[in-house]
């Protein structure tokens, strides 16, 4: 099967990596329409995956654009739709990856007479898009799309409850290539590269933007003396009066001798091993996180923000812990209950490790949806 995959962003956020991993197994029959130019074509490049930038221009769908802007906006994506339309000719599905992929995939799949499968990573709620935006995905995806590939139960239920058909969906967790999370015994080193010491180090590993809520762990942080914070992570979509606010916040809190931003890193199995501790702080209802199953795979412990999808990938108290979103003091118990009893966290960290590498591992997943584009296709005749 030759799949014509689309992804609206330059930048590798999760979305993208884990496109990386559905596209590999079809690298030699498939191409990455991206929407714009970035690290993650170089990514795809390096990893010998067909990639092209279809446009030039920015695509005037915003998160949070109303019909007005949305009307006004069809024109200019009128050539972008007929490029793709064309393309698709050579392919016997179109894959859309994201909200934007999803519009111009969704008329040229109309005008090539080819269908139409949509990976929805997100939760689609006022938390996330404006009510237009709802509209758009649920309508497009209702009348186009042959299925919507969800990656999580919470993704799938906030479709429906939008307005989406139940039909269309299924659920397929993101997938890991599990040997990438496995003995990193350089772990020792890699804290004396980053002059760490002995010291109780939990990671923040994500985008910076206000919803991922790093603020939250700051906050956790001053009641916790003896603990130092590293970021990995930047920010993707220019949430730079954020980042500001977090570099205040540590110098306001006189901590800046216990926090550290890393930016963006390839390298984060090796870091994850190296942690004492993963703390995800998502303050909205987070679709999947992939974040949280990496901190799994790697056997650190993880405490994450009980919200959305989150709640399906973690056992309280049996896979790791789960904290309210935005509750800095339930998230200082937690800490100080895994420096305390670091033997628990451990045997928590070991059947996390276990758990994660059978549900979420990419071969399996790859056969689901390997399996249900099949049937797409045969579904059409
Ligand atoms: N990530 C990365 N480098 C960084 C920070 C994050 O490669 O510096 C990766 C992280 O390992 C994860 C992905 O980006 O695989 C983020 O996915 P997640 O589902 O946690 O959040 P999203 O960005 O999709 O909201």
């Amino acid at each position: 099967m030759k799949i014509l995959f689309l992804d609206q962003s330059g930048k590798t956020g999760g979305a993208e990596l884990c496109l990386l991993d559905v596209a590999k197994p079809y690298r030699d029959r498939c191409l990455i329409g991206l929407l714009a130019d970035g690290s993650f074509r170089e990514l795809l490049e390096q990893q010998g995956i067909p990639v092209q930038v279809l446009t030039g221009q920015a695509i005037p769908v915003q998160k949070d654009s109303n019909l007005l802007k949305g009307l006004s906006s069809i024109g200019q994506l009128l050539p972008l739709i007929g490029r793709i339309a064309q393309l698709s000719r050579d392919y016997d599905v179109i894959y859309a990856n994201t909200q934007k992929a999803l519009v111009v995939g969704a008329i040229a799949s109309l005008l090539a007479n080819r269908p139409l499968v949509y990976h929805l990573h997100d939760i689609v709620s006022s938390d996330h898009f404006s009510t237009v935006n709802r509209t758009l995905i649920v309508s497009l995806a209702n009348r186009f799309s042959s299925l919507v590939i969800a990656n999580s139960h919470a993704s799938a239920d906030s479709f429906v409850a939008a307005g989406g058909n139940r039909d269309h969906v299924k659920v397929v967790y993101n997938g890991f290539d599990l040997k990438q999370y496995q003995h990193h015994a350089d772990a020792a080193q890699m804290r004396q590269a980053l002059s760490l010491g002995d010291r109780f180090v939990v990671g923040h590993f994500s985008r910076l933007s206000p919803w991922k809520g790093q603020h939250v762990l700051i906050e956790a942080l001053t009641h916790c003396p003896d603990v130092t914070v590293l970021f990995v992570g930047d920010a993707l979509f220019g949430e730079q009066d954020y980042v500001e606010q977090l570099h205040q916040q540590v110098e306001q809190m006189g901590i800046s001798d216990r926090v550290r931003f890393l930016g963006f890193r390839s390298d984060i199995p090796q870091l994850m091993t190296m942690c004492d501790l993963v703390a995800h702080t998502s303050t909205a209802p987070e679709p999947f996180g992939r974040v949280i199953v990496e901190a799994m795979l790697c056997g650190t412990p993880i405490v994450a923000a009980a919200a959305g999808g989150v709640v399906e990938l973690i056992e309280n108290d049996k896979t790791g812990w789960l904290s309210p979103p935005g509750d800095a003091l339930k998230l200082v118990d937690i800490i100080q209950q895994c420096q305390s009893q670091p033997e628990q966290a451990t045997a928590i960290a070991h059947q996390a490790q276990q758990s994660a590498s059978q549900r979420f591992n990419l071969e399996t997943t790859n056969q689901q949806i390997a399996h249900l584009l099949q049937q797409v296709m045969s579904d059409r005749g």
